[in-house]
């Protein structure tokens, strides 16, 4: 008998009590929606949506800060733990297979919750992972907010990412809360009344 490395009690045979699986389980699937508005609490504005237009074809605004650079010093952080837990859990399960590719946090985090119940009963750092996705979701959450508010999606962006005139397309969510639009894939911000009618006036 052994007792779970996260509450104590007693877990049978198992690292972790049913009820601190299905807690990490449930984490695990909610990381990456977490991280996803973590990035969107963090990364600057890229510009207005009158700017992207005029500016066409010249090189565009760019924002003050490198994205890249700040995804690594704040979200990235995340994935590089969710990653290197894998790489243990692998290592410990499969010796033998040489470790996984860096991927994304979501692939990471599917990953782990597949192998949810092995970790559980067979990997001995199983409530020192518990521990550690416990603590980035608290983080996260004291960004973004807890809970997160819900995104409703408004439309699709209308701006033009690059000289070839490629219209960026994706999904525009709003929350309650926010007072104006933004992309997410390419940052785009449509502000005031102006950039609202121009944005429903194009929507494929
Ligand atoms: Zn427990
Ligand atoms: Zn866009």
């Amino acid at each position: 008998m052994t007792l779970c490395g996260m509450c104590g009690q007693e877990a049978g045979d198992r690292f972790l009590c049913p009820r601190e699986t299905t807690r990490l389980a449930k984490q695990l699937a909610e990381l990456p929606v977490l991280y996803d508005e973590l990035v969107q609490c963090l990364v600057p504005r890229r510009s207005g949506f009158g700017e992207i237009v005029s500016t066409r074809g010249a090189a565009g605004p760019r924002s003050p800060l490198d994205e890249s650079v700040l995804d690594e010093i704040s979200t990235g952080a995340i994935g590089l733990v969710v990653h290197s837990w894998r790489v243990d859990v692998q290592r410990v399960r499969w010796p033998q297979h040489s470790p996984p590719p860096p991927g994304t946090l979501a692939a990471d985090c599917r990953w782990l919750a597949m192998e949810l119940d092995w970790i559980a009963a067979n990997y001995p750092a199983a409530a020192d992972l518990a521990r550690e996705v416990s603590a980035l979701e608290r983080q996260a959450r004291a960004v973004t907010g807890d809970p997160v508010p819900q995104r409703k999606t408004v439309g699709q962006c209308i701006a033009v990412t690059d000289d070839q005139g490629t219209v960026c397309g994706a999904d525009i969510t709003h929350r309650a809360g926010e007072s104006d639009l933004r992309c997410r894939a390419c940052h785009c911000v449509y502000a005031g009344q102006a950039d609202l009618l121009l944005l429903l006036h194009y929507q494929p």
